[in-house]
């Protein structure tokens, strides 16, 4: 485990691993023990971070863009050497089954060959002007130095996705990873030290949202906040970016449906559903956690669902069974109370429904389905963030979109069906930032937007335009006096 021996009780500040007065405990979800520690940024970190950016950045800019994308490659590379490390650092501290973990990592890894690939390869445009004298062009600039600030759940990802395109385009960076789990992003960034990141380009600030987030986010020396988390502190995070007048980018929660029509393959449907709501024990943004089924195939696709979940095995991430624990306690508290409130809105348990037999010690909760469950339902509205199911009936093309838009979260909408005049039915008339058919979320496209609308945040997408994300215009025109 060297790269956990070279993070624990550390952050990085302009290049080197340092100690903090103050340690972060860092718990195993399937025992609920603490396993290793980092150390906990305060504000007087996140200053010396800031300040770290600042003196690295002008330099990074200056460095030529394909040196810039040489590093990132070997960011890559360095990344697919170390699968096993990361991925066990990534799930023994989510909670989440190893071999999940693992796809989580080859796709950081692939981000960062994405990016490098484009660091000497994103331009500006030259501009048609009305007079023979004047040349318009436009060329793109680093922001500066951007606070990067990620949720736990898919820690890797999350962080990759804002640091590849970040660096790739000249800015210096000041990462906080999440207080519930900073490792495999810690150990991320110790693999661009490795593959030659000047100092103080990236620094790391594990640390709470409320001391070290907030300091972050109330600094003048950042010129871009980027957040990942939950809608209610993306709220707080967009009004810290009011006040400091910088450009924010926000990826928050969601409730995205899988929406299933009568002539879907439910041999490819149903396992992509189950596995849509308790990959990661539920706990993605993107987690498909409505189903809604056309009303002839309801009875059937419900039952087809409900035997899969009930299959289920539960266990540690290193015993790579199915599903793991949530995160935490305050996670376990929400979901369970969450099966509460849906039992008390009168919606039906078809599978699980109460986690008080779920394993212990960890975190456990049971997959559950429900049916009979109405729009009005908070089951039905609210972001659970756990494996919990609602299931619904519609009608036809436009029952499915009245359906899907019954809620305020724009993120995933997955349609089944063997038609495509039926799958752009739906695509062109829904409010979401993403669309995926007879899949649920893109999987196999590293280019691919994670765009998100509505309560699910603004300004966000990442994918083949995450460069101009990280860039701004500046617009030129030259007069050519006569000679
Ligand atoms: P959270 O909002 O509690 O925390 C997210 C991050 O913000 C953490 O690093 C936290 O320390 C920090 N933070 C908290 N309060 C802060 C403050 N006042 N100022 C600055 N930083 C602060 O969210 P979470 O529990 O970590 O993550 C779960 C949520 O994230 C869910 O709603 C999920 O849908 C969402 N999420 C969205 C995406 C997406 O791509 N849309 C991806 C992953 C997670």
């Amino acid at each position: 485990m060297a790269l956990l021996d070279t993070i624990a009780g550390k952050l990085l500040l302009d290049g080197s691993w340092t100690a903090a007065s103050e340690l972060l405990e860092v718990v195993d979800p399937a025992t609920e023990q603490p396993f290793t520690a980092v150390a906990r940024a305060t504000g007087a970190e996140v200053d010396a971070a800031i300040a770290a950016a600042r003196r690295a950045q002008a330099g990074w800019a200056a460095t030529a863009p394909s040196e810039r994308g040489a590093i990132l490659r070997r960011w890559s590379d360095l990344i697919f050497a170390n699968v096993e490390e990361l991925a066990a650092l990534e799930a023994q501290d989510v909670g989440k089954p190893l071999r999940h973990a693992r796809e989580n990592i080859y796709f950081a890894g692939s981000l960062f060959a994405y990016f490098g690939g484009y660091a000497d390869k994103h331009f500006g445009v030259t501009l048609p002007s009305r007079l023979p004298d004047r040349r318009g062009f436009t060329q793109r600039e680093p922001l500066g130095v951007c606070a990067l600030i990620i949720a736990w759940n898919v820690p890797t990802v999350l962080a990759a996705a804002e640091l590849a395109p970040a660096v790739a385009a000249g800015n210096a960076v000041v990462l906080k990873p999440s207080e519930h789990a900073p490792l495999a992003p810690m150990a991320l960034v110790e693999l661009g030290r490795q593959a030659g990141l000047p100092d103080g380009v990236v620094n790391v600030l594990p640390g709470y949202g409320h001391d070290a987030g907030a300091a972050l986010t109330a600094s003048h020396g950042i010129d871009h906040i980027s957040f990942v988390g939950s809608t209610v502190t993306g709220r707080a995070i967009a009004h810290a970016a009011a006040e400091l007048l910088v450009p924010v980018k926000l990826e928050l929660g969601g409730k995205s449906p899988n929406v299933v029509f009568a002539d879907a393959d439910l041999d490819v449907a149903v396992p992509a559903i189950v596995s849509a709501i308790t990959e990661n024990a539920g706990q993605n943004c993107n987690a498909g956690s409505r189903l809604l089924v056309e009303d002839a195939v309801y009875d059937s696709v419900v039952e087809r669902v409900a035997a899969e979940m009930q299959a289920l095995r539960l266990g540690a991430w290193h015993e790579d069974l199915d599903m793991g624990p949530l995160v935490n306690a305050g996670q376990f508290d929400r979901v369970v109370g969450y099966q509460q409130i849906a039992a008390d809105e009168g919606a039906r348990a078809v599978v699980g429904g109460t986690s008080a037999e779920a394993p212990r010690p960890g975190w456990f909760v049971a997959p559950t389905l429900f049916d009979q469950v109405t729009p009005d339902m908070r089951i039905a509205r609210e972001e659970v963030f756990g494996p919990v199911l609602v299931a619904q009936r519609f009608s036809g093309i436009d029952g499915a979109v009245e359906a899907v838009g019954a809620n305020d979260f724009g993120l995933l909408v997955s349609v089944w069906t063997d038609d495509l005049s039926r799958a752009f039915g739906v695509a062109d008339r829904v409010r979401s930032g993403q669309v995926t058919v007879n899949e649920h979320g893109n999987t196999a496209i590293v280019g691919f937007p994670f765009n998100v609308t509505g309560d699910s945040g603004y300004n966000h997408g990442g994918g083949y335009n995450a460069m101009n994300e990280y860039t701004r215009e500046k617009a030129i025109s030259i007069r050519l006096l006569p000679r």
